[in-house]
């Protein structure tokens, strides 16, 4: 019996069951296409079985599949990590693999941690993070969001979030939070510009801009979670091209979608931090399949396709036709619609507006979750424009229609 996610089971109606994928589209059982409107969430850049990836997979595959990093290493990994050092930003060099963001979150949190504990600054235990953030779903990943499901269980562990503020995205209250707590923070967590489950809020770039000066004036670290924003989703390759950071963390479209990996980056005074004689000062964390050598294998090509094909113009193509397909559309049940690069959400007025969507979308050939009051695409990168008016015509037809 499979547990589904997200999902009370007593109320779960049948998923739709897959059986092949090719391009935007996701096969069911019952002969179907589906446009995958939301590239399972968010990962699948290039579509499903992109001959490319699918190769290097199976060339991987035929070597060996999987060997642990302890004590041991491979090509696939060295290639990956020498490739992210030359692909990210700044002194972004220094690259830790983990199986699922949800994870790189918990080594970034504990890594900017015991790097004050490694200098014998005990008192720098709070982090800083954004109201309506979202980092994951493990514990210290759930105290640094801001989500309102989680909310409900935490209250039952007393005081798990003493050691975590949430601010606006708001320049004044930025300043505040570092004005009361300089002392005791260890970092500043935020999804740079583009907040993604908590509803797709997009902030302003002097924000990030203003935090990278505090974080400088103060010594805090800036640890950027562009687990869903990094690879393009907000237009720019990462936001990290805009604003530096100190950590910043990867995960869903780093294997094009065809493998759980992630992979939290340190800066040169990050990694220096822990770069000791004292073996104490080591970072105690190793996930069973770090740097998994399908997993890079894939992430390889994944990048080489990324740049190769100008994914950049694919994305700004999206957000432009995403623009004039909205641009004179209005309902009484919008409250907003935000484009963003890769990212087009429309906010509803309230959460009973997109109860039937799904099934609205499904009936006329595009697969969507809409979650909370959001009804939101985030296509594959590779999808047609005529794909593209397909979905934005579905989500405007549903809001007549209702
Ligand atoms: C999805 C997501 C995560 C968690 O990644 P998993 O691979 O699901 O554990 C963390 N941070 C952000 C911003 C995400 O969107």
């Amino acid at each position: 019996m499979i547990w589904y996610p997200y999902t009370q089971m007593k109320h779960m109606k049948a998923p739709y069951k897959i059986v092949d994928a090719e391009g935007v589209y996701l096969h069911t059982d019952d002969g179907r296409k589906l446009i995958d409107s939301v590239s399972s969430w968010w990962s699948v850049i290039h579509g499903y079985k992109n001959p490319e990836l699918n190769a290097a997979i199976i060339s991987q595959v035929q070597k060996f599949s999987h060997v642990m990093l302890g004590g041991l290493t491979h090509e696939p990994v060295e290639k990956l990590s020498q490739k992210l050092r030359e692909y990210l930003p700044g002194e972004l060099d220094y690259c830790f693999f983990s199986d699922s963001g949800s994870v790189a979150v918990e080594v970034a949190l504990k890594m900017s941690l015991q790097y004050f504990v490694n200098r014998g600054e005990n008192r720098r235990t709070k982090i800083l993070a954004l109201e309506n953030a979202y980092h994951g779903d493990t514990f210290k990943a759930m105290e640094a969001g801001d989500d309102e499901d989680y909310h409900f269980i935490l209250k039952a562990l007393e005081n798990s979030t003493q050691n975590t503020i949430h601010i606006p995205t708001k320049i004044p209250e930025l300043e505040r939070a570092f004005e009361n707590y300089h002392d005791e923070l260890n970092c500043l967590i935020v999804e740079p510009l583009l907040q993604c489950a908590g509803g797709f809020r997009i902030y302003d770039l002097e924000f990030l801009k203003r935090a990278r000066e505090l974080c400088d004036e103060y010594g805090v670290l800036l640890i950027f979670d562009e687990v869903a924003t990094g690879f393009g989703r907000t237009g720019n390759r990462f936001v990290a091209d805009l604003v530096l950071p100190d950590i910043l963390i990867l995960g869903k479209a780093l294997t094009g979608g065809y493998i759980g990996h992630a992979v939290t980056v340190a800066n040169q005074k990050v990694f220096d931090g822990f770069y000791d004689d004292n073996s104490e000062h080591a970072l105690m964390h190793g996930p069973t399949f770090m740097g998994n050598a399908l997993a890079c294998s894939v992430a390889l090509k994944s990048i080489e396709i990324f740049e190769r094909e100008n994914y950049l113009a694919k994305i700004r193509n999206i957000e432009r036709i995403a623009k004039r397909e909205f641009a004179n559309f209005d309902s009484e049940f919008v409250k907003e619609i935000r484009i963003l690069g890769g990212c087009v959400c429309i906010e509803c007025v309230n959460s009973e507006i997109i109860r039937g969507f799904q099934e609205f979308a499904f009936e006329r050939g595009v697969f969507n979750r809409p979650f909370l009051k959001y009804i939101y695409t985030m296509p594959p990168y590779i999808i047609s424009e005529s794909e593209l008016v397909k979905i934005f015509g579905v989500m405007k037809d549903y809001l007549r229609a209702i």
